[in-house]
Formats: structure tokens, sequence, C-alpha cells
């Protein structure tokens, strides 16, 4: 800029070019945008004919270098061919989901899905006129409630809170032979531990918000799908101007890079305490799927490479809500709270009768949900002792 320039010009146009030679930063740089500058308005004609089918930096709705760096390391994660990024791991599913359904269409949610994936298919989406069936968590009725408008199966494998298990292969063949979709929460497995995409769905869908953040102070969901499946679900987030803070990418960026890591040290830990609730008196079922009594147990053996630190256990029949109360707030370590995928331990309450329709919970215990962090496991377990010895009080 000329130095006759005013201040007030010269303010605002010093410090843009590169100020400085030397070598380049571990990290991707993090780039904030709205506005996007061209050389020439042939370029800018140019790109903007090319972005809904190139990855372009033309607009900060279209995604920033720092987002376009952060799809990469999930589509690497998920072996997909691209990837999408959403303000929630929710967000991530609703998109999804109206991207291959329209009015008419009619699709099959396992029973195992994350509460309000259910929500949305039972409100928002039934209104909208896209049918939904809930189908067996294990997939055994599948061809029965096949409908001729099917044109998605959606699972969640594990499944919340009980980590069921589906053979994902042999459904998948199933619903693409009838020209159907797969899609799949894979946020349980975080493309580290499971990876949908190479078992045959179409789609997978992750909380980034859990494990790949891993610090839990930040909200992210992914969309990842084939080459195939593709251009609807960028047309559509597109059609919606979906997209992320760069801030916020660029902090799960910085989780993403120790989340392998971290799910070793987590599924140690939680397998030691899994292996504990087995032996309490107290505890009439311990779910995870690495135990070998899980009734998935052999499909998480086939299509699993470990687990995490999510682990569940039901109480005795006939546990009452205030015992129940009482070992959760006798627990010190353990912080009473929704979400999961931080470094820090947490324990819930699971409610069973709500979050499942096909299968009946009834007749069963209490299910507590407990994430296990990173602290000393010893120390878990003395605190775990503590809040069991609070039921009998
Ligand atoms: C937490 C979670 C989500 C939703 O993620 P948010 O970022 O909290 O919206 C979706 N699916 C599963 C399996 C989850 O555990």
């Amino acid at each position: 800029m000329a130095k006759s320039s005013s201040l007030q010009t010269r303010l605002l146009h010093a410090g843009k070019s590169a100020a400085f030679s030397g070598g380049t930063a571990v990290n991707p740089p993090l780039v904030r945008a709205s506005t996007v500058l061209f050389s020439s308005a042939a370029e800018q004609r140019d790109m903007r004919s090319r972005r809904g089918s190139e990855r372009i930096f033309s607009y900060g709705a279209r995604g920033t270098p720092t987002t376009f760096a952060l799809e990469d390391v999930i589509s690497e994660l998920e072996g997909a061919w691209r990837t999408r990024l959403f303000p929630t791991g929710l967000a991530a599913i609703g998109m999804a989901l109206l991207s291959y359904l329209k009015p008419g269409d009619h699709f099959l949610m396992a029973d195992s899905v994350y509460e309000p994936a259910r929500a949305l298919a039972q409100g928002f989406l039934k209104r909208y006129g896209i049918a939904c069936t809930f189908f067996a968590a294990d997939g055994k009725d599948l061809q029965e409630k096949w409908q001729e408008n099917t044109r998605l199966v959606y699972v969640e494998c594990p499944g919340s809170l009980v980590y069921e298990m589906c053979d994902l292969p042999a459904l998948a063949a199933y619903a693409h032979a009838r020209g159907a979709l797969v899609a799949a929460d894979n946020t349980w497995g975080s493309g580290v531990q499971y990876q949908p995409l190479s078992l045959g769905a179409d789609i997978s869908i992750m909380a980034a918000t859990k494990y790949l953040s891993g610090h839990s102070d930040v909200m992210m969901g992914s969309v990842a799908t084939t080459q195939d499946a593709w251009a609807a679900l960028a047309d559509c987030c597109d059609a919606f101007g979906m997209t992320v803070s760069p801030d916020d990418a660029w902090l799960v960026m910085r989780g993403v890079r120790t989340m392998a890591a971290r799910l070793q040290m987590h599924e140690r830990h939680a397998l030691q305490i899994a292996h504990w609730l087995q032996a309490r008196p107290e505890v009439a079922t311990v779910f995870c799927p690495a135990l070998p009594e899980h009734p998935g147990h052999d499909l998480w053996k086939r299509d699993c490479s470990g687990t995490n630190g999510l682990i569940s256990f039901e109480l005795n029949r006939g546990t009452d809500s205030a015992a129940v109360d009482r070992l959760i707030d006798g627990l010190k370590l353990f912080g009473i709270g929704a979400s999961w995928g931080g470094y820090e331990s947490l324990v819930a309450i699971s409610n069973m009768n709500k979050a499942r329709t096909v299968t009946d919970w009834s007749m069963r215990g209490p299910v507590i949900r407990l994430h296990i962090g990173l602290e000393d496991p010893a120390e878990l377990i003395a605190d775990l002792e503590a809040g069991f010895a609070a039921i009998q009080t």
C-alpha cells in the first residue's frame, strides 16, 4: 500500500502478505473466513462453477482450509471417499437422513440407536412424511419389516447403552440387493475400533464430540461416505449452509492426533473394571462386547479391533431407584453427566424402557453406564466399591 494512503486505509491492508520466511508449523494453520478473495473475476467464476463437485475454498459456509484438513483426517479414519462436518453429532445424523430420504420413503432403524436419533425418526421425520420402522438390534427381523418403499437402513453397532452387535456385511448385502442404502452411527468405533464403510455401509456418522475431540470441550459431528453416496450428502449440506467453526475443527484435530493411543488406555482400564463388576453380587449383567458372555461377542471379535472406555451394568432386579441414586451419589471420581469420550470417567443412569421398543426391558434391573477414563483404574475400583457400599445403607 502506497505511503500516501490514509492511516485508516493502511490499517486495513497492513500485515496481509507473508511477513517472514522459515519452516512450517507441525499443525495446519487455523483459517477463519467468511469472505474468500479471488485474483480476478474470471477466477471467481471458475471457482464457483467447480465448487459443487470439487472441494474449493470459495466461501466460509462451504468450509475453510482448517475444516477441510479435519475432513481429510476423518476420511482417512473411516476409509471414506469424502467427509462433511456438522455442529453436533445429532446434526450429522439429521442431515444424513434428510440427504437420502424424502417424503413417501420408508426407512428401517435399529432398536439400538442413540435415543435422540429415535426421537428424530418418530417426530420430525414422521411429520415430514418419512416413515420409520424399528427393527431388532441384531437384525433378525429385518426381512419381515422390509417394505417396498424402504430406501435406507440405519444402524448403530455396537448400540448405545448396552452395545448390541449386528452382522453389518450381511445386512448391507440384503439392503443393497433391494436398492437401499445403509447408514451407520460409528461414534462407538471412532473409525479406530470399527469401520462401517469397509463392512458394507454407504454412510458412516460420528459424534466427533466424543473420542475424536477427547476432552469434553467441543461439539462436532461428521458424515463420511463412499464415492457413490457422496453427491446427495454434499448437495443437502450446501443447500442448508452446513459448516462448523474452524476453531472447533482445530480443537478436534488436536484431539484426534492422540485418539488411538487414548483408546488403548480406555480399553485397558475398562476391561479391568468390567471384570471386577462381573464378580460383584449386586450386578446381574455387565455389558461390553469384548466380554465373552456378551451376546454379540463373536461379531465383535470378527468386526472390531478393540473396545473403548464404555461399559454398562445391570443391577439385580428389584434394586430401587433410591438405591441407584445412592450408588451414583456415592461415587467421587465419576462425574455425573451425559456424553462420553473425554479423558475423564463418567456415570449415567440409562432408561432402557425408553431407549428400546423392539426389545422388552421391563423385567430387568436398572442399567448404569460408565465411561472409564484415564484415571488410575485401582482408584476407580475403590470408588465403585464405596458406591456399592452406599446401596446397602
Ligand atoms: C453422543 C452421541 C451422538 C450425538 O452427538 P452430539 O455431538 O452430542 O450431538 C450420536 N450418536 C451417538 C452414538 C452418541 O453417543
